[in-house]
């Protein structure tokens, strides 16, 4: 592989769509955004772009796609490569890789945004080196990605870190949350929404002794712990709007020791947990980046 070969990548966004073309290093060449609308006007937009790019950059050899989800990516699945069961309209059960696939005629690979981010942060961001390395992403929802052994974590479907239940806090014993399946999972409680709708302000807009600080710190320590115990990661990376809150990182490292009980030694140490639960490398970017990364590694 070398860095003059280009590559496709398209990231499908709850509310934009971002399609580029990059190379082998992980440098975007041409990057360009619609708003995601139905699925055949948004694919029109990210196709007619990447052919005239590939015009002027040169041939393509390989398309990434990170998508929402959820997404069929078992391939014995007749749906492999669809969307499943989503309230964006036109969306549900629509064919993505395979629509991508037919019209370019290039190997294509698919996954979800998160394990996309996840796998961009392990090749070129803060989980260099390290695996296993899992990235979540707290905006107006909760996901989290994971790569395991160098490839994303894919069994009976994906991953859905967002949707664990935490134990309740006792300053947060009344809020229902807004999750639609769970209500008081993660996302439902400590989503950018979740907050919103507890106290009526974004995390940015409410001061240090606000409970909202400790409430938010001990859930995402709990989801910490809770991924530290099922997947044992080298690296939790946080990325997404809230986390845009650098006053949260520590308070939450407290609550992650505190959730292990003094069980893991390797995070007994202050600088450990530091080096363990990490804001993320390549925000806004990680997801295309991320769709990047699976269009080199549908090549080879
Ligand atoms: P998305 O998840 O849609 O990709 P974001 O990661 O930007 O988008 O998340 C949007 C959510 O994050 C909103 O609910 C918003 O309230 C919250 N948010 C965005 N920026 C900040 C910030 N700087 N501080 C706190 N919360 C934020
Ligand atoms: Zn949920």
């Amino acid at each position: 592989m070398n860095h003059m070969q280009r590559f496709a990548a398209i990231e499908t966004g709850g509310t934009k769509t971002v399609f580029a073309i990059g190379n082998a290093d992980g440098e975007l060449l041409a990057c360009e955004r619609c708003p995601t609308s139905d699925p055949h006007t948004t694919l029109a937009s990210a196709l007619a772009f990447l052919r005239d790019a590939a015009q002027r950059h040169g041939p393509l050899h390989g398309v990434g796609i990170a998508s929402f989800g959820p997404l069929h990516l078992n391939p014995q699945h007749p749906a492999f490569g669809h969307i499943g069961a989503t309230p964006k309209p036109g969306w549900s059960d629509f064919n993505l890789l395979g629509t991508v696939q037919t019209a370019l005629a290039l190997p294509v690979a698919l996954d979800t945004d998160v394990n996309a981010a996840a796998m961009a942060e392990q090749r070129w961001g803060a989980g260099r080196g390290l695996d296993p390395v899992v990235y979540v992403t707290v905006g107006t929802g909760i996901g989290g990605g994971v790569m395991v052994h160098g490839r994303p974590l894919h069994g009976l479907m994906h991953a859905e870190l967002g949707h664990l239940r935490p134990r309740r806090h006792h300053e947060d014993m009344d809020f229902p949350g807004i999750c639609p399946f769970h209500g008081d999972c993660l996302e439902g409680l400590a989503s950018g929404p979740a907050i919103i709708a507890r106290h009526g302000a974004s995390l940015a807009q409410l001061p240090a002794e606000h409970p909202v600080w400790r409430i938010q710190a001990d859930y995402l320590g709990q989801l910490c712990a809770q991924i530290t115990l099922a997947l044992s990661p080298q690296r939790i990376i946080f990325g997404g709007g809230v986390m845009q809150q650098n006053a949260l990182f520590n308070p939450l490292r407290d609550r992650l020791r505190h959730w292990l009980g003094g069980y893991v030694g390797a995070l007994d140490a202050a600088d450990a947990l530091r080096n363990y639960v990490v804001p993320a490398q390549l925000e806004p970017n990680a997801g295309i980046l991320g769709a990047l990364a699976l269009a080199i590694r549908s090549a080879q």
